[in-house]
């Protein structure tokens, strides 16, 4: 007998049925003797309902009381799904992030986990019943509820593995795993069976949202690997562990994309101590996360500094910059809204040259125009225009040729 921690997504839940079907699976496991705790998403599109809601209140909601609303989604579907198994005979308890011991900071919104206490969910299993925690959600020193930022259910998921001691956390969604691009966009995007811990991180980074980022940056820290596969059949899924030998690496490994993109440049910017520090501690201020900084080398002691953020903080990162740039003497700045960005992931690429280049050759004769690049060890990113990055996906999968097993330079 084993213990059993599976995760399922809003779009495997999304209606009564739905609910219904996972119900039988989590049944099945439950009588081939496992104990199981089931980790559930809103369904379907819920959170974005919800936020819309709250829009309709106003344009700026308290992020306290935002985030008591958008948790309300994952409490309507656990107990949607307790209900399910009890009809099916079994014994089920819906819990809350709080009531499973999630503690979190209090970062509304964007909030970490820092433990779980596990107290309530062993003694629920004990007395033989399947456990479902509301995903998404957790609680502060104060008590209030916090959620942990968009497609968080895989990060609590991860977090409950961990801590309960189970042996790998199954995520259950609507791909059969992870594929070399997103299924949606490149129709020859191929299953890949394993993952290293490294790559998925930066496949989730930068645009792979069939695991949240955080969820594998958990799953590393606390050894827990992570299945990703199908709710709808039972296709054998891709297995995300730390056990991937040097001997079997892959250069490009997978390409992903991110629509979400929008830049800011600062122009003229004087090239002297202390200017970034004025302008990225503002937007910290304020709470707006930055991706992607460039700065160019100086030419007569003027340089332009362009940075990326997703596209809902472009607003109040041009109102942060703006006054910021004027105080340190910039000329200005400029922003576009219209970017998205492709990569190329894979930890063979280190210390091989010819992957840029292979990258950029790939986008020209697309007639693609780059904007920025940017680089980690084991990844090279283009931002373009988002018009573009469908067909840069698929012409990058190509000149990879990730539709075939093994490496292609
Ligand atoms: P869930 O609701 O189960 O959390 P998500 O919508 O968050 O599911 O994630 C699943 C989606 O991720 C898929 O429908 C797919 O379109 C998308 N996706 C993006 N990149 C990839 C990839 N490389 N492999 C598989 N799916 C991907
Ligand atoms: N319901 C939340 C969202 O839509 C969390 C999740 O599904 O993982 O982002
Ligand atoms: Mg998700």
């Amino acid at each position: 007998m084993a213990l059993i921690v599976q995760k399922y997504g809003g779009s495997s839940v999304a209606d009564a049925d739905k609910i219904k079907n996972v119900a039988k699976r989590v049944a099945a496991t439950r009588d081939k003797g496992n104990d199981v705790v089931v980790v559930i998403s809103a369904m379907g599109k819920t959170t974005d309902q919800l936020i819309s809601l709250a829009n309709q209140i106003t344009d700026r909601p308290d992020v306290r009381e935002l985030d008591v609303l958008l948790s309300t989604g994952e409490t309507v579907s656990s107990t949607m799904l307790a209900m399910a198994l009890k009809s099916l005979g079994h014994k089920a308890i819906s819990l809350s992030g709080a009531q499973a011991g999630i503690r979190t900071d209090a970062a509304y919104s964007r909030a970490r986990i820092l433990n779980v206490d596990s107290h309530r969910i062993v003694k629920e299993l004990g007395e033989g019943k399947i456990v479902i925690v509301a995903g998404f959600q957790g609680i502060n020193d104060e008590m209030d509820i916090t959620t942990l930022g968009r497609g968080g259910s895989d990060t609590t998921a991860v977090a409950m593995a961990a801590s309960l001691g189970a042996q790998m956390c199954e995520i259950y969604t609507d791909v059969d795993g992870v594929y070399t691009a997103d299924p949606r966009f490149v129709p020859d995007a191929r299953k890949l069976r394993e993952l290293g811990y490294e790559e998925m991180l930066e496949l989730a980074s930068y645009g792979a949202k069939v695991l949240h980022h955080r969820a594998v940056e958990l799953g590393e820290l606390c050894n827990v690997p992570i299945l990703v596969t199908s709710s709808f059949n039972e296709n054998p899924g891709t297995l995300i562990h730390g056990g991937i030998t040097m001997e079997v690496r892959n250069k490009v490994r997978g390409i992903v994309h991110d629509l979400n993109v929008a830049k800011v440049t600062v122009l003229g910017v004087p090239d002297r101590p202390g200017i970034a520090t004025t302008i990225f501690e503002s937007l910290a201020e304020e709470n707006v996360s930055v991706d992607t900084i460039v700065q160019n080398a100086s030419v007569e002691r003027l340089t332009d500094l362009t940075f990326t953020v997703t596209k809902s903080d472009l607003e109040k990162a041009i109102r942060v910059a703006e006054p910021a740039a004027k105080s340190i003497g910039a000329r200005g700045c400029i922003a576009d809204a219209n970017l998205g960005q492709v990569s190329i992931v894979g930890t063979g690429m280190q210390n091989t040259p010819g992957y840029a280049a292979k990258m950029f050759r790939a986008l020209y004769e697309k007639e693609i125009n780059i904007e920025l690049i940017t680089t980690s060890e084991i990844r090279i990113t283009c931002i373009i225009d988002e018009s573009r990055v469908e067909d840069a996906l698929i012409a990058l999968h190509k000149a990879f040729q990730l539709e075939k097993e093994g490496d292609v330079l």
